[in-house]
C-alpha cells in the first residue's frame, strides 16, 4: 500500500483476562507481517511472552501511539490450520474461557515458548546407491545375507529402516553402506501402497458388526454412536473404518481415556497398520510431545492416538475421529479450560466435514438422548465377538452375609472355587488405602483433615494418615490425641486392607493391587498385566483403574465389594456413573471361552435400580434414568452451567456468588426458561483450607444460556469482590 497505514495485529495472550491485545507491526516487519495463527513474541507488562495472532486489522479501539510493537515473529506459517483455529475460538467462547489461555494450555509446552516448530518428522529409509544399482548378478556371492538384503532393495526402494531391521541386522546395513552400495535417506513416510497398508489381515466381521459397518459412511460429517457391550468387537470396527480412510490418504484421530493403563489398545493399532502412528498423552517428555504434534500437523503421522487434549491436534488431512469409551468422565477437563473433548470432537468433525464415531458399552445419557432426537446415528452390537458369552450376575446381601475385611462369606467361597479351577479373580473396591477412617474405641475421636471436611485415610503400609482431598499427611498416631487411649481402630476397608486379607487367606496365589498408590512406580502396571496374561490363577484387586479397557481372557469372577456408595450420592449423575462402572467392571469377566460370574455386594439387594441394571441391562437402566432426568428437567433436557467460588472466608465466596446471581438476574429478565440454584455450599464445603460455594444456572436453550454467560463473565471479571475469591465457570459440568 502506498500510504503507510500502521498494521495492527490482535494477539491472544496467556492471561486470565477474557480479551485479546492489539500490537503494532514495526516497520522492519511490514513486508512480512505475521499471519493469523502465527506465534509472535511481545512485551506484556514487564515480561516478554509468546502470543498467537488472532487477526490482522488496520484499526484499533486504542489510540495508535499507545500500542506497543511486537518484538519478533516466530512462525512464518500458521501453526494451526484455519479449521482448528475456528474450533479454539468456538470452544473458548462456549466454555467462557479466555482464548489466550485456551490456546496456550492445549499447545505442547515447547510451543508455548519461542521454540521453532521442528521440520517435518522425516523417517530414515535405505535405498541402493548408484554403485549398488549397477551391481551384477554374481556379486556378493560370499555373503548370502548381504545379497538377500541387496536384492530386496533392488526390487523395491526406498524401504523404511524400521521395517528392514525386523528382517536384517543393523550391522548388515552398515556393512553394505561401508561398501558404498546403499545409502541412508530421510524421507517423509510415503502413503502406504494398498498392498502394504495392513500388517495383518482384517477380521471377518460377524453379522451384527457387518450391519453396523455397512451403515458407517466414511465421507462427510455424521456422528455415530457405536453402542456395544464389552468384547462385542467395537475396536475391530474402528480398525476397519480407519483402514478405509487411510486408503483415501487421510489421517485418523483416536481419543481414548487413558493410555498408560491401556497399552493393549495401542498395540492393536500398531499390529494392524503399516503406517506411522503417534501417541499424545501427559506422561510424555516435552520434546516427544512436540515431535508427535508436528508429525500430525505435517501429515506424516497417519494415526494419532491420544487422551483428552489430543482433540486439539492439528491434522494435515483429517479423515475420521474416534472417541472410545465416550462416557468416560476424563474427557471433561475439570480445571482451567473446562472443555469436553468428546463434545469438541463432534464439533470439530462437523467443521472438518468428516465422520466421528463415539464408542461405548455404556453410552452417556447425553449421547443416547442425541440418538433419540436423531442428531446421532445409533449402532448397536449386542453379542460378544468370538465365543465369549455375557456374565451371570449374583447379588450378595451384606445384611445377612457378614463381610470380613469387605469380603462376604459367599463371595469368599466363589473366590476359592475360581482359584481351585485355575482361573482368575478380579475384586473391585473403589477406595484406596487401608481404611477410610481411624477412630478411638474409648472416646469416639475420629482422625480428620484440618483443611478439609474429610476424614484421613489410613495407609498402613506407609505408616501414614493421608487426606485424599489435599496434600496433608502425618504419621499414624500411636495414641488418641483426645484421651490418650491406645485402643485406636481402623474402620472400614480400602483396597490395601482387602489385599492383605486375601493374601493371608491365599498365601500361594499372587494378589495384585491396582490403584493410584500401587501403580506409582513405572512398570508396576506392566508387571500386573504380564502376570494376568500368563494365565496362572491370581487375584487382581483394585479401584476404577481396573474398569478401563483391559482385555483379560482368564478372569472368570468379578466381585464388586461395595455397590452402595453410588446409590446414595447427591450428584444427579451418580446413578449414571454407578451403572457405567458396574457394567464396565463386570465386562472384565469371562472375555475368554469360559462364561464369567459377577458378584455384587450391597446392603440394598432390593434396590429397584440395581435390580433393573442386573436383570434388564444397561440400555433399559439408562432409558429409565433418562426419563427421570426429563421429568426433573435436568441435563440433557436442560442446559446447565455452574459458577464456583472459593475463599479462606466462607462469607466472601458466598457474597461473590450472591452478586453474581443478582447480576445475572439483571442481565436476563426473569423468565421461566432460566432458573438459579444457590449460592450453596459445595458437597465438600471445605477443601484444602478453602470454603467452596456454587451457583447453578440452568436454561431451556443453549443459546439463551450462552448469551447470559458471556455478558455475565465480563461483568464478574470487573467486580471488586472477584479479587478476594477464586472463581470459575463450568459449562456442562460433569461434577457438582
Ligand atoms: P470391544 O472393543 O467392543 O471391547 P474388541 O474389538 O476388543 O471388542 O473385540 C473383543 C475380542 O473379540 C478381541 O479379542 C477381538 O480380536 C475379537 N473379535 C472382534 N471381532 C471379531 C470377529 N469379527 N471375529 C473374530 N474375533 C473378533
Ligand atoms: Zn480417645
Ligand atoms: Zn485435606
Amino acid at each position: 500500500m502506498a500510504d503507510s497505514k500502521p498494521l495492527i495485529v490482535r494477539v491472544a495472550v496467556p492471561s486470565p483476562l477474557r480479551r485479546t491485545f492489539d500490537y503494532l507491526v514495526p516497520d522492519n516487519l511490514q513486508s512480512t507481517p505475521p499471519l493469523r495463527g502465527c506465534r509472535v513474541s511481545i512485551p506484556f507488562g514487564k515480561r516478554h511472552v509468546v502470543g498467537l495472532v488472532i487477526d490482522c486489522v488496520d484499526t484499533s479501539a486504542f489510540s495508535i501511539d499507545k500500542l506497543k510493537p511486537i518484538a519478533a515473529v516466530i512462525d512464518q506459517q500458521p501453526l494451526l490450520p484455519e479449521s482448528l483455529f475456528k474450533l479454539f475460538i468456538w470452544a473458548a467462547n462456549y466454555y467462557q474461557h479466555p482464548i489466550g489461555d485456551a490456546l496456550h494450555s492445549t499447545l505442547p509446552v515447547l510451543l508455548r515458548r519461542a521454540t521453532p516448530l521442528p521440520a517435518v518428522n522425516h523417517v530414515p529409509h535405505w535405498q541402493p546407491s548408484l554403485l549398488g544399482l549397477g551391481l551384477g548378478p554374481d556379486s556378493l556371492k560370499r555373503s548370502p545375507k548381504q545379497k538377500a538384503l541387496m536384492a530386496d532393495l533392488l526390487t523395491e526402494a526406498p524401504l523404511r529402516h524400521d521395517d528392514l531391521v525386523t528382517r536384517y541386522s543393523a550391522a548388515l546395513l552398515k556393512q553394505l553402506q561401508a561398501k558404498g552400495l546403499i545409502e541412508a535417506v530421510s524421507l517423509q513416510p510415503q502413503p502406504a501402497e494398498e498392498a502394504q497398508l495392513l500388517k495383518e489381515p482384517a477380521l471377518n466381521l460377524h453379522a451384527s458388526q457387518q450391519i453396523a459397518m455397512d451403515q458407517i459412511e466414511c465421507h462427510g460429517f455424521n456422528t455415530w454412536l457405536l453402542d456395544g457391550v464389552t468384547g462385542s468387537g467395537k475396536t475391530e470396527i474402528y480398525l476397519q473404518c480407519i483402514e478405509q480412510i487411510l486408503r483415501y490418504g487421510r489421517q485418523a484421530l483416536v481419543l481414548i481415556p487413558e493410555i498408560s493403563l491401556t497399552p493393549q489398545t495401542e498395540k492393536r493399532f500398531r499390529d494392524r497398520f503399516n503406517v506411522p502412528l503417534v501417541t499424545l498423552h501427559s506422561a510424555m517428555t516435552d520434546k516427544a510431545r512436540l515431535d508427535a504434534w508436528a508429525a500430525a500437523q505435517s501429515g506424516a503421522a497417519k494415526i494419532v492416538l491420544g487422551t483428552r487434549s489430543a482433540v486439539f491436534t492439528p491434522l494435515q488431512t483429517p479423515g475420521l475421529i474416534i472417541v472410545d469409551e465416550e462416557h468416560d468422565p476424563s474427557y471433561k477437563q475439570q480445571e482451567g479450560f473446562r472443555y469436553s473433548a468428546r463434545d469438541l470432537a463432534v464439533i470439530r468433525a462437523k467443521q472438518e466435514n468428516i465422520p466421528v464415531i463415539l464408542g461405548s458399552a455404556t453410552p452417556s445419557l447425553e449421547s443416547l438422548n442425541n440418538c433419540h432426537s436423531g442428531r446421532y446415528q445409533h449402532l448397536r452390537l449386542t453379542t460378544r465377538a468370538g465365543n465369549a458369552s455375557q456374565p451371570n450376575w449374583r447379588i450378595v446381601d451384606l445384611k445377612t452375609d457378614v463381610a470380613e475385611c469387605g469380603v462376604a462369606q459367599s463371595t469368599l467361597k466363589a473366590i476359592r472355587e475360581t482359584l481351585t479351577n485355575k482361573q482368575q479373580v478380579l475384586v473391585f473396591l473403589n477406595r484406596r488405602g487401608f481404611a477410610p477412617t481411624m477412630l478411638c474405641h474409648q472416646c469416639g475421636w475420629v482422625a480428620e483433615c484440618k483443611s478439609c471436611d474429610a476424614r484421613l485415610t489410613v495407609h498402613r503400609s506407609r505408616g501414614l494418615l493421608m487426606c485424599h482431598h489435599c496434600q496433608y499427611q502425618q504419621r499414624i498416631v500411636p495414641a488418641c490425641p483426645n484421651c490418650q487411649s491406645h485402643h485406636l481402630v481402623s474402620a472400614g476397608e480400602g483396597t490395601e486392607r482387602s489385599e492383605a486379607f486375601l493374601q493371608g487367606l491365599f498365601p500361594e496365589i499372587p494378589v495384585l493391587r491396582v490403584d493410584r498408590d500401587s501403580t506409582r512406580n513405572k512398570g508396576a502396571m506392566q508387571t500386573v498385566i504380564d502376570t494376568v496374561d500368563s494365565g496362572q490363577p491370581c487375584i487382581l484387586i483394585g479401584t476404577q483403574m481396573l474398569a478401563k479397557g483391559h482385555h483379560f481372557a482368564n478372569i472368570t469372577l468379578v466381585a464388586i465389594l461395595d455397590a452402595d456408595s453410588g446409590l446414595f450420592s447427591a450428584d444427579f449423575r451418580s446413578h449414571e456413573r454407578l451403572g457405567q462402572l458396574l457394567i464396565q467392571v463386570a465386562g472384565r469377566s469371562g472375555r475368554g471361552k469360559i462364561a464369567g460370574k459377577v458378584i455384587v455386594q450391597t446392603h440394598q439387594p432390593q434396590h429397584p435400580l440395581l435390580e433393573l441394571l442386573i436383570t434388564e441391562g444397561y440400555s433399559s437402566y439408562a432409558n429409565l434414568l433418562l426419563s427421570q432426568r426429563g421429568l426433573a428437567q435436568l441435563p440433557p433436557f436442560s442446559q446447565l452451567a455452574v459458577i464456583r467460588a472459593e475463599s479462606p472466608q466462607a462469607r466472601d465466596a458466598e457474597a461473590f456468588l450472591q452478586d453474581a446471581r443478582r447480576a445475572a438476574e439483571a442481565i436476563a429478565c426473569p423468565s421461566p426458561q432460566l432458573s438459579y440454584l444457590g449460592p450453596l455450599p459445595a458437597l465438600m464445603e471445605k477443601r484444602a483450607g478453602r470454603y467452596r460455594y456454587l451457583l447453578q444456572i440452568s436454561a431451556g436453550q443453549r443459546g439463551e444460556l450462552q448469551q447470559l454467560l458471556a455478558t455475565l463473565c465480563a461483568q464478574l471479571e470487573k467486580l471488586k469482590k472477584a479479587n478476594s475469591v477464586r472463581w470459575s465457570i463450568d459449562v456442562d459440568p460433569q461434577e457438582l
